[in-house]
């Protein structure tokens, strides 16, 4: 008999010290820090700036800037188990990859000037502008447009849904430099910009916060007569679709990281409570009817996390991943998503109070399914470029 490559342990966990350092962190942020913050709709402030004091935040940006250099796998770990935690990672989950435009396609000004501040925690990147209330998914029709005038570039045009601009120093902006109509693609004329919120507000930029069925910290944009230096441009003038679409793939894997610890939240609740809760003399989850729920929820998640696995190695290994980045965010966001139904129905009438958790989880996790991308487009995406089937837009 020849020797067999052993088989992988089924209970391994990758980056097992990064997931025991923050589970540590988020257990000093229990349920009722998380409850309270829901209640008033309120940034969760103390947990962002232990994440960042701690580091974890940064590990994306490479040493050279002042970051830890780690890969996407390790910056999934981290949000994975902040959200097994049963906290949010929502919050600050941008300062994370958004910088990995201005790392990709920044000058080396840019570079020296924003990375080792964002690395230090001392400058927050966490705003990302591509929605507009009338374009919708249909990115290449947003009409927010930035004209040259000298050396600065003049915004008019409004965003919709862009998440923690009231929390943030600085913000991507993806915006019109040539009108549609005149470039000679869609997805040309384009333009990334980075914009100093400290400056912009009350200077042409107005922020309206949006209150939404979860804590979200999102808002409404409307730019009137900005100025932007036009030495905050990114890359090169109407070249800025691909640069925000590489820095998709990164937010779906981490976003489908999130939704896996979100599903692993309401795994472990719902066993913990069907092994203690007695009805009709016997704990509930020893009723198949119980437990064979819980069990297929923990099977989807179990799935679900092989293809976020699949799609961060590709990312890592710098190899083509958009497809598996869609796949996966689609399978973790579904599969979260039946999680939460079954922990709630496994409550029975505690699923519903507020102290338990698993209402507020489950308002949080149903997010995942319409952003960043809705379950639509991407079986769209998949059902042209990976199956070839003929276009329906
Ligand atoms: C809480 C929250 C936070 C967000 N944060 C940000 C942010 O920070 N930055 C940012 O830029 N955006 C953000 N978004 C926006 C988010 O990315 C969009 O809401 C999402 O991409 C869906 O776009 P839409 O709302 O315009 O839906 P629409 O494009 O209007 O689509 C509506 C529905 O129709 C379906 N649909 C549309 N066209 C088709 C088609 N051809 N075939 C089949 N189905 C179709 C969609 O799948 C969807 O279900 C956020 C949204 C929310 C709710």
């Amino acid at each position: 008999m020849g020797s067999r490559t052993p088989l992988p342990d089924a209970n391994a966990r990758s980056h097992p010290e990064i997931r025991e350092a923050v589970a540590k962190l988020c257990a000093r942020f229990p349920g009722p820090y998380w409850q309270a913050l829901d209640r008033s709709r309120s940034y969760p402030l103390e947990f962002v700036s232990a994440l960042t004091e701690a580091g974890w935040l940064s590990i994306l940006i490479p040493e050279e800037y002042g970051g830890a250099g780690l890969d996407l796998s390790a910056a999934c770990a981290v949000l994975e188990e902040i959200h097994r935690s049963g906290a949010n990672g929502a919050a600050c989950h941008a300062q994370m990859y958004t910088m990995g435009v201005i790392l990709r396609h920044g000058s080396p000004a840019q570079k020296a000037k924003y990375l080792p501040e964002i690395a230090k925690g001392a400058l927050r990147l966490q705003a990302f502008a591509v929605t507009e209330p009338d374009s919708g998914t249909d990115t290449t029709r947003i009409t927010t447009f930035a004209r040259r005038e000298g050396d600065r570039y003049i915004v008019h045009g409004q965003k919709i849904w862009i998440s923690r601009a009231e929390h943030s120093d600085l913000m991507l902006l993806l915006c019109r430099t040539t009108a549609r109509e005149e470039a000679a693609r869609p997805t040309e004329g384009l333009s990334v910009l980075i914009v100093d919120l400290r400056d912009a507000v009350g200077n042409g930029l107005t922020i309206r916060p949006v209150r939404t069925m979860l804590n979200h910290a999102t808002t409404e944009l409307f730019f009137d007569g900005l100025e932007v230096p036009a030495a905050n441009l990114i890359g090169e003038a109407g070249k800025g679709f691909p640069y925000i679409l590489d820095g998709m793939n990164a937010e779906r894997i981490l976003i489908a990281a999130e939704c896996i610890g979100d599903g692993r939240f309401f795994v472990d609740r719902a066993s913990a409570y069907a092994k203690e809760r007695e009805v009709f003399g016997r704990p509930i989850g020893q009723n198949q009817g119980v437990q064979f729920p819980i069990a297929r929820a923990h099977v989807g998640i179990e799935a679900a996390d092989g293809m976020v696995a699949r799609a961060a190695a590709l990312f890592d290994a710098q190899l083509p991943c958009g497809s598996e980045a869609n796949m996966a965010k689609l399978l973790a966001s579904e599969a979260s998503w039946a999680a939460a139904d079954m922990c709630v129905q496994t409550h029975g009438g505690f699923g519903f109070a507020e102290e338990y958790d698993i209402e507020r989880k489950f308002r949080e996790t149903r997010l995942y399914q319409v952003a960043p991308i809705s379950t639509n487009l991407i079986l769209s995406h998949v059902a042209t470029h990976v199956l070839g089937l003929p276009k329906s837009f």
